[in-house]
This record gives C-alpha cells, structure tokens and sequence, in this order.
C-alpha cells in the first residue's frame, strides 16, 4: 500500500510547478540534455522532524525505523500462522493488519525525518540542524535512445561554519523510458515548419517522469519531409491506486 517510492515522489511534490519552466536544452548527437531550475525542498512533519533529531542521533534513528519494519513482518507472519492453524476471530484479523500498517508508516516516517537529518547535518562542523538550503537548485535531465536519467543539485549552507556544501542526487524521482505512440496516433500530427501532416516520426523512445500527482511525457517528433525536430511535453494525472511501481 505505501512504499518507499510513493513517500519520496510525495516529497517532490513541490517541484511540479516549476520542472517546466526556465528549462533549456542543448543537444549533441543523440544525446538531450535539459537543464532548468526548481524550487526548495520542502519538508513534512518538521516539527516532528525538530523533536525526534534533537532527541536521537542518526544511527538510533535508523535502528529505530528498522524495528518498525521487522514489527510490521512479524505481526504479519504471525498472523499468517495463526490463520493457518487455529479458528480466530475477525477482530485479530483487523486488529493485525492495523498494527502492521501503522508500523510501517512510522518506520517511513522515520526514513522522512532521516532525510531531514541527513539535509541539514553539516559534514564540516558535525552539527545537526545546522544547514539550509540556499542559491538555486537545478534539476539536470538527460536522455539518449536507451536512457533517461534526471539529477538534482542543491546546494546546502551551515549557520554555523558557513560551509556551502552542494549534493546531487535523483531524489527519488521515477523516471523511464516509454512507449512510442501508435503510428496511427501519428498521422494526424502536423509540422510545425511546413506544415504537413502525414509525414511526422517519433525518432527515438519518450521520456517519462513522475513528479507529485503527474506523470510527464516527453516525446521527440521529426518530419520526414523537411526533417524538422519538435520535442512536445505532455501530463496526465497518476491514479496512485492503480500504481504498481515497486510494490
Ligand atoms: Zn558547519
Ligand atoms: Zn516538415
């Protein structure tokens, strides 16, 4: 039901407004790369995030979401084993699966107050809750005919020592590359420079993202004809029930 990737894309929720805009792309080859800028990161559950980091240190923080995860398999094998052997009734079903669930939302909500951790800790001076973010952070994606890759750089500033310490990383962005469309799909898309329909190729696979609700399409068209290229955008909200990604 909840999984590691779905918590994460929450957390870039914030990204979406911007991942369009302020996007330029230079291409060599075969090879795009776009680069444009995003917003902050954004934190959930900060206060609970303050208390619990004031309050343990990194490792007893991870041993503590570790627990919670072996707590959720061994309810659940337990029940399983009850359920095998003897008659019980419904209410230690609900009771199990309950007590299951809870612990592994609390063990993901320690791996969120673990990347807060890990986000403001200064590996300079050592103090936690000591960096913020600061200048601009850019997201970098680039796509060839086999890959889509996307990292994003942000640059991260001690309150105390002053040390700017910039990291990049894919956080936790799903990205793939998709189908290319039917070529029926295709004739009816016309060129933007001589204005032809009929004549358009998609040339290479499209590149798919998904960042908070969106899942977002990037498709690479080129005429036959005249040989011009258009790269076109397009999203379409995920049905997160319907979501089988990692799980
Ligand atoms: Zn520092
Ligand atoms: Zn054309």
């Amino acid at each position: 039901m909840y999984n590691q990737y779905e918590f994460g894309n929450l957390e870039n929720y914030l990204l979406e407004n911007k991942c369009n805009k302020n996007t330029s792309c230079e291409q060599t080859l075969n090879v795009h790369i776009f680069t444009g800028t995003v917003e902050f990161k954004k934190h959930r559950f900060k206060s609970v995030s303050l208390f619990l980091i004031n309050a343990f240190d990194e490792k007893t923080l991870e041993i503590m979401s570790n627990i919670f995860v072996l707590l959720c398999i061994t309810i659940a094998l337990g029940m399983t084993i009850n359920f095998l052997e003897t008659e019980t009734s419904d209410w230690f079903y609900i009771l199990g699966v309950m007590a299951s669930l809870v612990s592994i939302i609390i063990s993901l909500c320690i791996q969120n107050v673990l990347e807060y951790y890990q986000d403001t800790f200064c590996r300079k001076c050592g103090n936690k809750l000591a960096c913020e973010e600061v200048g601009e952070p850019i997201m970098k994606e680039k796509s060839n005919f086999r890959d889509y890759t996307l990292t994003v750089t942000r640059h991260w500033r001690c309150k105390y020592c002053g040390n700017v310490d910039t990291r990049e990383g894919p956080e936790n962005i799903f990205t793939e590359k998709g189908e290319m469309l039917p070529v029926i799909h295709l004739k009816s898309i016309e060129c933007k420079k001589c204005s032809l329909s009929g004549a358009v190729v998609e040339f290479k696979k499209p590149d798919v993202k998904e960042i908070g609700n969106k899942r977002i399409t990037r498709r690479y068209y080129k005429c036959t004809l005249c040989g011009n290229e258009d790269i076109s955008e397009s999203e379409e909200p995920i049905n997160l029930s319907a979501h089988a990604h990692g799980s």
